[in-house]
């Protein structure tokens, strides 16, 4: 702070003080951050040369992330003790350049990594490969808001699989706005997805709503979701950070693009690098929907980030009649897939009812998505479109 006594200074001496103490603000700003910096390797740097460089950065008090790319393997260097002696990573063997990210976000960003990012899940015994998110083909995610029973979860999972959804979604901790709601099954509708999951093939995909739940959804499912009213929950991002299940991450409704990524570099700073992001609408005054679905969000990751940008339409509208019209766009738009709910007795539904599909209508979102998909050049690849299913209840 720099104070001056006497008479007030003259337009252009405000001028100069204004700029000295913003760009003193803005080098404090640089060091609160933790201005990272990212080692770009030589095409034909040897594995040995990176690992020597990532254990520099380690021993320096910094995390080293090390990122292989098509041509190059980049190095992020996270930690928050401040700026990181540049001449010394110069100088190692392998490194072609040490370049300053001056963006927030750092490994999240496409300047880490150029390539999209594609999350690969395990095939099946049966030799079939394993759904993707990311890539060319579009991941389908389907199925309730909540498991509410057996039988529920059963009769829309068979549902989904036929239509061709990958992904078998649906809450056993849900995070309701009243306490006096369903909350969920808790464990057993972990269980029951389980069963889903060995029965059908799709993968499990389930939000944790805080540590205790986490521990128990990375040890039953595929991908761990983390909910809009989540999204800016740091400690909780950091435990997902710290597992090695993907994670789905939802945008918080009030949430700006900057803060959504930054969410996203939560998890990635712990080391998790297998993110996909979910636009889930945010609150406007619009009152025509629940939520104002924001589709430009998605190209605009798209320029920004190499993660993988999912759509949820029935969120994002909380009404059954625009589902399908906003998943036709999502397509469009170029999302990497769709989130989207499903009931076979709606008007029942222990949660979010008027916004979930009847199978049926799902059936025909399907149809047309892959209709759009070909005209933007996707896929849909769908692991069960007309498998007959022996269904075990
Ligand atoms: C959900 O997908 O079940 C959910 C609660 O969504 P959101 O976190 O986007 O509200
Ligand atoms: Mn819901």
């Amino acid at each position: 702070m720099l104070l001056v006594w006497g008479r007030a200074p003259s337009p252009v001496r405000r001028a100069q003080l204004d700029l000295f103490s913003s760009s003193l603000a803005a080098a404090e700003n640089r060091l609160i951050q933790g201005e990272i910096m990212l080692v770009v390797m030589k095409a034909q740097a040897t594995e040995d040369q990176v690992r020597a460089v990532c254990q520099k950065i380690e021993k320096l008090g910094y995390r080293a992330h090390s990122m292989p790319g098509a041509t190059r393997t980049a190095i992020g260097i996270t930690g928050n003790k401040g700026e990181v002696e540049q001449g010394t990573l110069e100088e190692m063997p392998g490194v072609q350049e040490v370049i300053q990210v001056s963006k927030p976000y750092k490994l999240v960003s496409r300047d880490l990594k150029e390539e999209n990012t594609v999350i690969t899940f395990p095939g099946t015994a049966a030799g079939i490969d394993g759904p993707k998110i990311g890539g060319s083909g579009l991941a389908i995610v389907a199925g309730p808001c909540a498991i509410e029973n057996r039988d529920q979860a059963f009769t829309v999972a068979e549902r989904v699989y036929r239509a061709g959804a990958q992904f078998f979604r649906g809450g056993a901790y849900k995070p309701r706005t009243s306490p006096y709601s369903f909350q969920g099954l808790g464990e057993e509708g972990l269980r029951i997805m389980a069963e889903i999951r060995q029965q059908f093939g799709m993968k499990i995909i389930t939000e944790a709503i805080d540590h205790e739940s986490l521990d128990l959804v990375e040890e039953y499912a595929d991908m761990i979701q983390i909910g809009a009213r989540n999204m800016q929950n740091f400690s909780l991002l950091k435990r997902a950070g710290r597992s090695r299940k993907p994670v789905l991450l939802k945008r918080g409704m009030a949430a700006t693009l900057e803060e959504f990524l930054m969410a996203a570099e939560y998890i990635m700073s712990e080391g998790n690098y297998n993110v996909a992001l979910c636009e889930r609408g945010v609150r406007t005054f619009a009152d025509h929907t629940r939520n104002t679905l924001d589709l430009s969000v998605v190209p605009a990751v798209q320029r920004l980030s190499h993660l993988p940008i999912l759509v949820d339409p029935s969120h994002g509208t909380g009404k059954r009649n625009k589902v399908t019209p906003l998943s036709r766009a999502a397509v469009a738009v170029g999302a990497d897939g769709l989130m989207v709910e499903v009931h076979h007795k709606p008007d029942e539904a222990l949660s979010d009812g008027p916004q979930s599909l009847f199978p049926d209508q799902f059936d025909q979102l399907m149809e047309q998505v892959r209709q759009i998909a070909a005209v933007v050049g996707r896929t849909v690849p769908a692991i069960g479109v007309g498998v007959p299913v022996a269904v075990s209840k």
